[in-house]
């Protein structure tokens, strides 16, 4: 019998909330990854990356003290590793800085299970550049401490030296203090740091919720209670906090502070996802259509058709979808894109158009509005008399066959992929709904339209309470929201999903 090999463990900082601060090394793991474990402060759009289980590691509330299951951890990574899986353990910004790493990685070094430790960019430094403090800016800060305020200053026999960072020549840096805020700015003053010294609180640091509250030392605790503010939040202490409006960017993006839904399939969502945070905004992937296979009747048929695609002059796309599987069908079957090499081809729009070039076909038309009339339009004067084959979903509009019907033409449909809704509704995407949390929705097709007007039937929010945004893709998908008796607030005007976000970052920047 053959021993199984040990896995791997890698310890990976997830960097402090943007996911673009994950390091390469850290994507390459998540990529390969056979398990991935991951804590609450690691931003869950990370795990896209992963192709594999992902779990969160949980901390337990027992008696009123917090119970941290560190050696239950340590134990799963030894197991894990030992049956062969090379697990990811994400954690939020840098392993080691406050984030038990070291204790994990003793575990797998005590059991003999190899491991890697891949820094992360830890709260601290991106609180500082995404707010805007420079904390050792050479005319003010010769040195920064990064600070625990979770331990009890006051009491017995405490390990920080609070007259010592009372007097550090540098800027402090607190993780975990916003609940002791008021006995961390009390006894730094009693220590002889004057009350008048500059002080910041910081939360969800490089987060398009991103907050900064400015104070003095003396005045912090009441400001922070004065403000709404959640964590996870570090308190910065020092005169570099007088320089945050020299050195500050993030908060500038368009849709800096707004959470924006992307209902499109699952697996069309990261490029929309990767601009909005470009954007500084939160992308909520919440997909209310999914696209599968066809039926195995239906994938007879559409193998039939393109057995025969001798037999016409047109082939017609409406979607990246339907190229994408129209030529999944033309593979399958054992041919390849010679097969229709004597078709004129037609596309929607230029997401579509694109998904051809990706495959080296040039369309012959692409109307200059990507509506299925315009498309209609442009085809009409070229169709009389010929055969058209339109490569299709299972659901959708029927005006395409019907003008290029009227203008001579004989047109096939051939369904080469179904659209179907996705439910049950995702219990989370419900509840930012209803809280009020997710400022848009970004609604790009009749069906997802329904679907979105389905999921609040379903779970009782009326139109009238509903707060979040619909930003439409088109003007049929508008007409299908105010049929569902909701309202448009804005329509895109090229008709894509980077319409959609231009169309919501031109308006939250007109306000
Ligand atoms: N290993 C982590 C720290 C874990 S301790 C790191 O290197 O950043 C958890 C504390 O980190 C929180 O209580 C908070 O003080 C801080 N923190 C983590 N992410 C943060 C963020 N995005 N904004 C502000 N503080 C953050």
């Amino acid at each position: 019998m053959t021993e199984m090999k040990t896995g791997k463990v890698f310890l990976v900082g997830a960097g402090p909330g943007d996911p673009r601060l994950l390091t390469l090394r850290g994507k390459e793991v998540l990529t390969a990854a056979d398990l991935v474990l991951y804590d609450g402060l690691a931003n869950p759009l990370l795990l896209r990356l992963a192709d594999c289980p992902c779990e969160r590691t949980a901390r337990t509330q027992v008696g009123g003290g917090r119970i941290v299951l560190q050696q239950e951890i340590n134990e799963r990574l030894i197991r894990e590793a030992h049956s062969g899986k090379n697990v990811v353990r994400l954690k939020g910004g840098d392993p080691y800085i406050f984030g038990r790493g070291s204790e994990e990685a003793a575990a797998l070094e005590a059991a003999g299970v190899p491991f890697e430790v891949i820094p992360g960019i830890t709260a601290a430094t991106a609180a500082g550049e995404y707010a805007g403090f420079s904390f050792t800016h050479r005319d003010i800060a010769s040195a920064v401490a990064f600070v625990t305020g979770h331990e009890d200053p006051s009491r017995e026999a405490p390990r920080l030296d609070y007259r010592a960072l009372a007097s550090f020549p540098g800027t402090l840096v607190f993780y975990m203090g916003l609940g002791r805020v008021q006995d961390i700015c009390t006894q730094l003053i009693c220590e002889g740091k004057p009350g008048t010294t500059s002080a910041a609180v910081v939360c969800q640091a490089s987060l398009p919720q991103q907050r900064v509250v400015i104070s003095t030392l003396a005045e912090l605790p009441a400001a922070v209670a004065a403000s709404d503010l959640r964590p996870p939040s570090l308190i910065v202490v020092g005169e570099c906090v007088d320089l945050r409006h020299a050195c500050s960017w993030f908060e500038q993006g368009p849709l800096f502070g707004q959470t924006i839904g992307i209902t499109r399939p699952d697996h069309q969502s990261d490029d929309i996802a990767a601009k909005i945070v470009t954007l500084s905004g939160q992308p909520v992937i919440m997909p209310m259509i999914e696209i599968r296979a066809i039926h195995e009747t239906q994938a007879a048929t559409a193998d039939e058709v393109v057995a025969r695609l001798e037999n016409y002059q047109w082939l017609v796309f409406t979607s990246v979808n339907g190229v994408a599987a129209f030529f999944d069908r033309l593979w399958q079957t054992g041919r390849d894109v010679r097969q229709i090499g004597h078709l004129q081809v037609a596309a929607v729009g230029s997401s579509t158009a694109a998904a051809l070039e990706n495959r080296g076909l040039r369309a012959d038309i692409v109307p200059d509005s990507f509506r299925a009339e315009a498309l209609a339009e442009s085809l009409s004067p070229h169709v009389k008399d010929q055969r058209v084959l339109w490569a299709r979903a299972s659901r959708g509009r029927d005006v395409l066959s019907r003008t290029l019907a009227d203008a001579g033409a004989t047109v096939d449909e051939v369904i080469v992929y179904r659209n179907d809704d996705v439910e049950p509704f995702d219990a989370q995407v419900v509840d930012l709904v209803r809280s009020g949390s997710l400022d848009w929705v970004g609604l790009s097709s009749p069906s997802i339209a329904r679907q979105f007007a389905k999921l609040l039937s379903t779970h009782q929010i009326s139109p009238q309470s509903l707060s979040t945004k619909i930003a439409t893709i088109s003007p049929v998908t508008s007409g299908a929201v105010t049929e569902a008796g909701l309202v448009v607030a804005v329509e895109a005007t090229t008709y894509t999903w980077d319409g959609i976000i231009d169309a919501i970052a031109g308006s939250t920047t007109a306000r």
